[in-house]
């Protein structure tokens, strides 16, 4: 079912436009700056939106389905944030503009700050890391100096739950520490005997999500930060599951030092391919000051405030995580989308987030076995091999895509076998999850009748099955059909 490749469709001397008849005299180009053996293909206008926009139609994403994509909050974006990012005074300003020809981008940018301290509780915002992953890493750095302004070198260990996302580790190796793997319990929260028996003076940080990767509320949260704070660590909050806190329980009020906030889940910015995210940190009054700047502070206070922003840099700053301040446009969506929704607005979303969550799991944990079984947040874990079958999660993911949807996130997190992660999102309709539960059970069925046809899934999308391994080994990132050229 492969389309044609422009090269298969080009047949010579047909053309895609008609240039107009040039009212300048004509000069020839040296043929130095020529290339004849390119190849080109020749198409008329007609087939290359046809086939551009077909190719385009091979993509699935929120706006053509549903994608319960666990931890990844994938939900729907409203396009009035689009709107906004997309205004000249926004799009068309440039970062290196003096302050006072930008005053409204840097009070968008002020008012974000404030926004995000008050959602998570915390004393001060920076808008610096590009995704996530580098608000993990640059919280790593706040502590490590934060830590060696107290002389307090010796401290190298990262606790983290075994249930964490990967990130987690690779940020801390990454941050030059040891990352020390901290096992679950029975009911998926993390072991408080073994944190217990982790806290020492080698203590950096523990890092925590909240609600955790199983889609649990973490119980002992703060008896979890007493004990990291007992032996005068610090404890990173991963604020990638903000989506089921916001608006009911704020991770600064739990004693979370620092967290960072995925834009690009939470807060209404599309993300997926790789494409710009936004990972805000949020640190309480005792970090604040080695946050990354610039971060947009108010040039007066009190009386003197006539509203005006400036960029400063923190008092003990660790320096900046990137180039100017961020990804601008993921700040103005961000910004859109929490005014758009207001206080009871994120709280509605939070709520909605896990009532769906849990309407899906009841439906499905009689025929996916759900390993820790108790009432979950956004999102919830059960196992991608149906009761009295052998097929793989993998498979069940893949035949997914023959009814329709996006597959769950696989195999995350580790410590299930053949995890599923589904995560359904505030912006999905009970007939949506409906038609995906009963989908689920279709492929339960099947999987017991004729898991050979779950084995070869999926069977309707444009390239069927692919070797991953292979796929990331060799990778191949050109059409292989264009002709060769030197260079
Ligand atoms: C997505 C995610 C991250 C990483 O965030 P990025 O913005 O993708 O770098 C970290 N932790 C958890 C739990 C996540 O879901």
């Amino acid at each position: 079912m492969t389309e044609p490749t422009v090269y298969e469709l080009s047949a010579a001397g047909r053309c895609g436009l008609a240039l107009p008849e040039i009212a300048v005299p004509k000069t020839n180009l040296p043929e130095a700056l020529l290339r004849r053996d390119n190849g080109l293909p020749e198409l008329a206008q007609r087939d290359v939106v046809r086939h551009f926009l077909k190719l385009s139609q091979h993509n699935f994403g929120v706006d053509s389905g549903f994608y319960p994509l666990g931890s990844c909050t994938m939900k729907y974006n409203p396009k009035v944030c689009e709107d906004a990012a997309r205004l000249d005074g926004f799009a068309a300003s440039h970062p290196l503009q003096p302050p006072e020809t930008v005053q409204g981008n840097l009070a968008l940018m002020f008012e974000l700050q404030e926004s995000l301290k008050e959602i998570g509780g915390f004393a001060g915002v920076s808008l610096q890391p590009a995704a996530g992953a580098q608000g993990e890493l640059t919280a790593l750095l706040m502590m490590r100096a934060w830590h060696a302004d107290r002389g307090e070198t010796q401290r190298r260990q990262v606790l983290i739950p075994d249930s964490a996302h990967g990130t987690n580790p690779a940020s801390a190796t990454m941050a030059g520490l040891d990352a020390l793997e901290i096992p679950s319990d029975t009911r998926g929260n993390i072991d408080l005997e073994a944190l217990r028996a982790a806290c020492d003076e080698t203590v950096v940080a523990l890092m925590l999500t909240n609600p955790n990767t199983l889609g649990l509320f973490e119980e002992g949260i703060e008896a979890a930060i007493d004990l990291v704070h007992g032996c005068g660590g610090l404890v990173y909050g991963d604020g990638a599951n903000m989506n089921a806190l916001t608006g009911i329980a704020r991770p600064g009020d739990f004693g979370i030092d620092l967290m960072h906030y995925n834009l690009h889940k939470t807060f209404g910015t599309p993300h997926g391919g790789g494409g710009p995210g936004a990972g805000p940190l949020g640190a309480s009054a005792a970090l604040a000051d080695y946050l990354p700047g610039p971060i947009i502070a108010r040039c007066g206070e009190g009386a003197a405030d006539d509203g005006t922003c400036r960029p400063v840099m923190p008092a003990k700053s660790i320096g900046r995580m990137g180039t100017y301040f961020g990804n601008f446009g993921m700040l103005v969506r961000a910004y859109a989308y929490i005014r758009l929704h207001g206080t009871e607005g994120l709280r509605q979303n939070a709520i909605h987030a896990v009532l769906n969550a849990n309407y899906l799991r009841v439906q499905l944990a009689d025929r996916y076995p759900v390993p820790y079984d108790r009432r979950n947040m956004h999102e919830f874990v059960c196992e991608g091999r149906p009761d009295g079958s052998e097929v793989r999660a993998i498979d069940v993911s893949k035949r997914l895509m023959d009814y329709g949807f996006h597959p769950p996130t696989n195999y995350f997190p580790l410590i299930v076998a053949e995890a599923l992660m589904i995560e359904p999102t505030e912006t999905e309709s009970r007939e949506t999850l409906d038609a995906f539960a009963d989908a689920m059970r279709r492929i339960a069925d099947e999987a017991i009748g004729d898991p050979d046809l779950l084995r070869a899934a999926p069977h309707t999308t444009p390239v069927g099955r692919l070797d991953e391994v292979r796929a990331a080994k060799q990778l191949i990132l050109c059409d292989p059909a264009a002709p060769d050229t030197e260079d």
